[in-house]
């Protein structure tokens, strides 16, 4: 392993995760992915990797534990010998009215969407730095940007999540290593068809484009922030969801 460039994803093993391992490997990068509990999933995606001539590698590491972050990061880098994008895309949601929302419900949401990507930008970081070159994106969310009633836990993580993306470019632009995050608004995946229909509904029409994007149209955004397109582009945030956000 180690001729093509690696791309490291979290939260592969579905959804948006999947679409960027599949995206990427189609732009000839070797992908390392991590799943948490979906290893069937993960085999899936694989699969679709190997398609694409891909050399893939599934980790199962909970982005939660500090420890497994440092550790998986350290076994890709040995296994691979390098790692050159790093895609922060795993996360959750448990929504509800602030009056109802428990301790529980704020620490993991915030633990999975910033915490985890603070302790995978953290080791990932030290290799970029040393290597003078790497892309890192992450991926937060409109709601991080505008707000959105009953997701108070999830906009202050996507939210924190921007906030990373711009002191994290600050302090890696003298090594050339760019750090953007892509703001999805609403896309078809798991994460959203457990929606109730009739929210769905309301939220569909806030879009101007009246209808919900896919994993692709993110994976794309995501597969330019990682190229050599974007060399001259860091702390950005990219909002990939049908003008929600105008
Ligand atoms: P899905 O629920 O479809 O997939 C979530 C992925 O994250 C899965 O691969 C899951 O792994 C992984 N994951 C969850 N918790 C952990 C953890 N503790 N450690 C490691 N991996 C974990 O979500 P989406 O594809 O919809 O969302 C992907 C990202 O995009 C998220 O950050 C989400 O907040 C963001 N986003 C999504 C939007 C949407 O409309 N769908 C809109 C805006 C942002 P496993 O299956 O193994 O549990």
């Amino acid at each position: 392993m180690g001729e093509k460039k690696l791309a490291l994803i979290t939260g592969g093993s579905r959804g948006i995760g999947r679409a960027v391992c599949v995206r990427l490997a189609k732009a000839g990068y070797d992908i390392a992915f991590t799943y948490s509990r979906g290893a069937e999933a993960a085999q899936e995606t694989l699969k679709l990797c190997d398609a694409e001539g891909a050399t893939a590698k599934a980790y199962q590491a909970d982005v939660t534990d500090s420890a497994a972050c440092t550790a998986l990061v350290k076994q890709v880098a040995e296994e691979f010998g390098h790692i050159d994008v790093l895609v922060n895309n795993a996360g959750v949601t448990r929504d509800g009215l602030i009056m109802r929302m428990s301790d529980e419900d704020f620490d993991v949401v915030m633990n999975t969407n910033a915490r985890g990507a603070f302790y995978m930008m953290r080791e990932v970081s030290r290799l970029m730095m040393r290597a003078r070159s790497g892309h890192i994106v992450n991926i937060s969310s409109v709601v991080g940007v505008m707000g959105n009633a009953g997701q108070v836990n999830y906009a202050a993580s996507k939210a924190a999540v921007i906030g990373m993306t711009k002191s994290l470019a600050r302090e890696l632009a003298g090594r050339h290593v760019n750090v953007n995050a892509v703001a999805p608004g609403f896309i078809k995946t798991d994460m959203t068809m457990v929606m109730d229909e009739k929210i769905r509904e309301s939220i569909l029409k806030t879009i101007p484009f009246g209808d919900m994007g896919t994993a692709e149209d993110v994976a794309n955004m995501v597969a330019f922030l990682s190229g050599d397109e974007s060399r001259y582009i860091t702390g950005q945030v990219f909002c990939v969801d049908g003008g929600m956000a105008i």
